[in-house]
């Protein structure tokens, strides 16, 4: 691996309601390799970094929103692999760059703004051609890393799990990570996916088209709290609660939606008795400073 992995740990979550119910409840600390970079983010660019060494390239060219978690970890993984690294940001540049935009620019991306309607375009061939022929020695990685070469280097998490884990739970956006933990995982090893995003009607596809097959999994699409980046009271709550309990820091875009969705599945009777779940923590902590002070309490 190209980032220092040695900080990963394996949280065990206990509480007597768990005891009971005969229920192992493990959260795998992927936010413990950087304090900004989202862990799962890394793995997925392992492959796309390793391509364009071998190849030679300059670097990787990506697109991100002014807030994106993939845009200022591929700026981070290209520095510490000693590449380039080039952004394409939707909608105009802002008067106050966001800290996420200011973090890239840090680890040295070359930015670029593109309107939302000329974004929205950013998949077409014609522009695609453009920017090739504009950054012929740049590999390009799709927005979110969402591709089979994300989703290959996310399967490379399931090296941290637990032999002995049934179920594997984690937060789904373009659902490259969860396509990644499908194809590493073992054939008894259930997964999980815990939808930020309301309305996630093409998953299936969406797997298919990342792990080149069709696959089971479960998909928990009843957590979204209203959809992407939104929260209620109770979540803000249900994050404070699992902080002063078991000591876990979740962001409330990705991580504390996946485990309020796993805990209310463990409730509702979902998991059988001697279940062994493990929960990836992907990061996004940094995410948080958006909320008014006081909102949490770590
Ligand atoms: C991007 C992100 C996810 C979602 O990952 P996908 O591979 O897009 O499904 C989950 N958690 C955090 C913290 C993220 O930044």
């Amino acid at each position: 691996m190209l980032f220092d992995t040695v900080n990963i740990s394996i949280d065990t979550i206990a509480n007597d309601y768990l005891i009971k119910k005969k229920i192992g409840l493990s959260v795998l600390r992927l936010d413990k390799i950087h304090p900004i970079v989202s862990g799962n983010k890394l793995f997925k660019l392992h492959y796309f970094l390793e391509e364009a060494m071998t190849l030679t390239m300059q670097g990787l060219l990506t697109f991100g929103g002014a807030y994106s978690n993939h845009l200022v970890a591929t700026a981070f993984a290209c520095k510490i692999a000693g590449l380039k690294s080039v952004g394409f940001v939707r909608g105009e540049k802002a008067a106050k760059l966001s800290t996420t935009l200011n973090a890239c620019i840090k680890y040295g991306m070359q930015i670029n703004y593109l309107s939302r309607a000329e974004y929205d375009k950013k998949e077409n061939t014609d522009f695609l051609e453009k920017i090739r022929y504009k950054f012929k020695d740049f590999l390009i990685v799709p927005e979110g890393g969402f591709h089979p070469t994300g989703a290959n280097g996310a399967a490379l998490i399931t090296n941290f799990i637990d032999a002995n884990c049934s179920h594997i739970c984690t937060a789904l956006g373009t659902a490259t990570t969860m396509a990644g933990l499908i194809m590493g995982a073992k054939y008894n090893q259930e997964i999980i996916g815990v939808s930020v995003l309301k309305g996630m009607t093409d998953i299936n596809e969406k797997i298919n088209y990342l792990t080149g097959n069709h696959h089971t999994f479960k998909l928990l699409d009843d957590y979204h709290f209203g959809g992407y980046a939104k929260k209620t009271p109770e979540l803000i709550n249900f994050m404070n609660q699992l902080y002063q309990q078991h000591n876990l820091p979740t962001d409330f875009v990705y991580t504390a939606k996946m485990m309020f969705g796993i805990f209310d599945a463990i409730e509702k009777g979902y998991f059988p008795t001697d279940s062994n779940i493990t929960c990836l923590h992907t990061g996004g902590l940094q995410g948080n400073v958006s909320l008014p002070l006081n909102t949490l309490i770590f």
